[in-house]
């Protein structure tokens, strides 16, 4: 478990993102769009690890990266420690920009090959102008180096002579050398071994520890969210289909969908396998055509009539929150 406050760090207000795609018309209301997330309030709070978890496609990482800004919103906006960060002019941007970081899910696919971990991790502190001398950037690199588990005498050595476990830990080390707040995790461990990669949530959860960090960690493997999150937030089509604790979503699922992702996750015991197993029809629709309605009614087994005509709202239930008609 993390550090976690009570403090609200990122809060989105009405969230809306939607993509313009190419070749579409260029004219009036029907113009055809990807709703990549849509009327999204979600709130992160200082010293938590917040989880997104859905299916491929459902808006997690473009919400990921609506948070920290790498992405513009269609309408709604996001306050990092209160302030309404898509309102802010480039300078103020980027002296914010030192407290939001962003690790991948491929590091070698975010990192230039041609460069050695010395320019890596060295970039954003140059960038920033934090270090006065080349000296005392070589020598930060080193500790930032050491923090994750590379050994410094590495520095001159290129990506591709590194493991993926060890590129994560350059690309974590990178994220880590502004001293960030926030850091969203974008499913950084869905490319590695099983064994490394408890090695790496391990560094994460150390990391979180000792720089007091909030991680929004985006991940489709509901057995990684389990072991590092605090809270969960279950994502469908680009809306909020549930956010409770951790605990509680997987020994307690409210929603219909939760519940198909939880049964989903593969049981130690295979006696298990089969019993009280949700199936979900059809395949996922598509986020140019939404279903209207409860978005998640093609495919729910408790659909009713009112699910394809009215949208339900997001209601609380001692904490945890869920949008269902059956709730
Ligand atoms: Fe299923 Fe209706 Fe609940 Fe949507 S609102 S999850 S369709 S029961």
């Amino acid at each position: 478990m993390s550090n976690q406050k009570n403090n609200v760090m990122v809060k989105t207000v009405d969230l809306v993102k939607e993509f313009d795609i190419p070749g579409g018309s260029f004219f009036g209301k029907n113009k055809p769009v990807v709703h990549a997330t849509s009327n999204v309030n979600i709130q992160i709070m200082e010293g938590e690890t917040f989880a997104l978890v859905g299916e491929s496609g459902c808006g997690k990482s473009t919400l990921g990266r609506l948070l920290i800004r790498l992405l513009e919103p269609t309408k709604g906006h996001v306050e990092f420690e209160g302030v309404n960060i898509n309102k802010l002019k480039s300078n103020d941007m980027r002296e914010l920009r030192k407290k939001m970081q962003i690790i991948f899910q491929d590091p070698y696919a975010s990192i230039n090959p041609r460069m050695d971990v010395y320019n890596i991790i060295a970039e954003p502190l140059v960038t920033h102008k934090i270090c006065a001398t080349k000296e005392e950037t070589k020598e930060m690199v080193k500790q930032l180096m050491k923090k994750v588990g590379i050994r410094p005498e590495f520095i001159n050595r290129y990506p591709h002579q590194f493991s993926g476990g060890q590129r994560q830990r350059i690309g974590i080390a990178r994220a880590l050398a502004l001293q960030p707040k926030l850091i969203v995790c974008d499913e950084p461990v869905s490319a590695l071994d099983v064994s490394i990669q408890s090695q790496i949530l391990n560094l994460l959860h150390d990391l979180q520890d000792e720089f007091k960090l909030t991680y929004l960690f985006i991940s489709h493997d509901l057995s990684v969210v389990r072991y590092i999150s605090d809270r969960v937030c279950v994502m469908f089509l680009g809306k909020i289909c549930e956010i409770g604790n951790t605990e509680d979503i997987f020994t307690n699922p409210l929603h219909p969908y939760t519940k198909f992702l939880i049964d989903a996750v593969p049981k130690p015991d295979p006696t298990l396998r089969k019993e009280n197993k949700q199936l979900l029809q059809g395949d996922i629709p598509s986020p140019v055509n939404p279903p209207s309605g409860c978005r998640f009614h093609t495919r729910c087994p408790y659909s009713k009539d009112i699910c394809k005509e009215k949208e339900p709202q997001m209601k609380d239930f001692d904490g945890r929150q869920a949008a269902c008609f059956l709730l």
